[in-house]
């Protein structure tokens, strides 16, 4: 401890660079002249370490013992097998029975003013489970951080108490569990009576992507019997979903209200920011270094997803490890290309450019659509211009009406809920509309 310390003091690390690195390792054996340290496995690897810390380990045991030593690097896999393992991997061995993420911890959450209440709330749960609110209810986009805040409330329970019975599935695992026990007989590995103890035998239980049970009734039925199981008892139950409960159309009702019962906390995303700082705790994680116009570039064009952003630092740092060249602007704007459209006016979208490209869509003029003719040639047009203009832009209902022709705002409100309704129902407007997102923003509307 002393050593890590050392080290710790003179390379001024993070704290959280010290706890994610330096203080998961333990020492195995001092044997002659070599040290030999354990690295867990997971994410960290050996590399990593051998590439930062080696020289700094080596240096500093040799300070504090007045001693050359040789250092070696393992894995817990090689460890000579008759060692008894530390205590300390007890609490890896939960995380994996838990399945969980590593990385996904409270430490590694950037809090920002688009999931400020999902992280107090899931703090509040992690320290006192089955007590604070049950169940908590997480709801947001994709890639926004709904897996990332569950396994960090895993990681707090396990790491306070490792007794702790966590289990994490997605709702797809729960599914297909729940299929292979109904369908399979006695001798079976899961059986319907298995099935119900490992889902009710546990303090916390977490559903992830819950959106994907809807619609499956048996499923649905056995979950609702799973939660008022583990309900009654007080254990912690906490779910996520794309949707809040009231707008998810087929959940059957009794579920609904019980998901009502608790906290719903939504998570949406996350602003500039956010979105820098973010990057800067990647990269912190990651012990790179970039220069921070490389950031900010990022940060400013890649907006809608977490999970995107991580990918964009990824992909320019494999690119300059593979081509083995400096990080700069220019290679980011150059790796960064497909996803970000480098022309400027194509890729701000605006209404202006929106009622344009619809008007010549449908072979109006632009005047045409902010005027007053009613026939039905003009407003259907027109409402697909209120919902792009919503969809795509920023701005608020009373400036859509502004901009079409001084419509007030119930007016663009009727026209955006119409639209909606059409997307769900018509596969014809469901087109038009992906066509007019591609033509109003190429780069973007081409990923998917
Ligand atoms: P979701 O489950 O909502 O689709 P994830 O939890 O998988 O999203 O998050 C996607 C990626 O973004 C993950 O790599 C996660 O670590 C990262 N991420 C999301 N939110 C944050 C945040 N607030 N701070 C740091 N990383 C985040
Ligand atoms: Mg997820």
């Amino acid at each position: 401890t002393d050593i890590l310390n050392t080290i710790r003091e003179e390379h001024q690390l993070s704290d959280i660079s010290f706890k994610t690195w330096l203080e998961t390792l333990t020492v195995h054996s001092v044997e002659d002249n070599e040290v030999t340290i354990v690295v867990p496995t997971g994410l960290i690897g050996i590399n990593y370490i051998t590439n930062r810390y080696l020289l700094p380990l080596k240096v500093a045991i040799s300070e504090a013992t007045g001693e050359e030593y040789e250092i070696a690097l393992i894995e817990p896999k090689d460890i000579p097998s008759e060692t008894v393992q530390a205590p300390s991997t007890i609490i890896n061995e939960n995380v994996e029975r838990a399945n969980l993420n590593p990385r996904y911890t409270f430490d590694t959450f950037v809090v920002g003013s688009n999931n400020k209440m999902a992280h107090a709330a899931s703090v509040a749960v992690a320290e006192s489970p089955g007590e604070a609110y049950n169940p908590l209810f997480i709801y947001g986009g994709v890639g926004l951080g709904k897996t990332h805040l569950m396994h960090s409330i895993a990681h707090f329970i396990l790491q306070k108490n490792p007794e702790t019975r966590v289990l994490y599935v997605t709702s797809e695992i729960f599914t297909n569990e729940l299929i292979e026990s109904i369908r399979s007989g006695n001798n079976a590995d899961m059986t319907m009576t298995k099935f119900r103890e490992k889902y009710r035998n546990i303090d916390v239980l977490m559903i992830d992507d819950i959106q994907f049970i809807v619609g499956k009734e048996s499923t649905q039925e056995e979950f609702f019997h799973t939660f008022n199981a583990l309900h009654g008892a007080k254990k912690q139950i906490i779910i996520s979903s794309d949707k809040p409960p009231k707008d998810m159309e087929i959940l059957e009702d009794r579920l609904r209200s019980r998901f009502e019962w608790g906290l719903i906390v939504d998570i949406s995303a996350p602003d500039y920011e956010t979105r820098m700082a973010i990057l800067k705790k990647k990269e912190e994680l990651d012990g790179y270094y970039i220069d921070d116009d490389v950031i900010e570039y990022i940060a400013k064009n890649v907006t809608s997803n977490i999970r995107e952003l991580e990918g964009s630092l990824n992909k320019i740092m494999a690119f300059a490890n593979l081509e083995n060249c400096e990080i700069n602007l220019a290679l980011a704007e150059k790796v960064l290309k497909d996803i970000i459209s480098p022309d400027e006016e194509m890729r701000v979208v605006t209404p202006e450019i929106i009622i344009r490209t619809v008007a010549e869509h449908f072979d109006l003029s632009a005047s045409d659509l902010i005027g007053n003719k009613r026939s039905s040639q003009i407003t259907y047009p027109r409402q697909i211009a209120m919902y792009l203009c919503r969809q795509m832009t920023d701005i608020t209902l009373k400036i859509i009406g502004d901009k079409l022709g001084g419509r007030d705002h119930s007016t663009i409100m009727n026209g955006i809920k119409r639209i909606e309704k059409e997307v769900q129902y018509s596969e014809e407007t469901r087109e038009v509309i992906n066509i007019l997102k591609k033509k109003i923003n190429p780069a973007k509307n081409s990923l998917k």
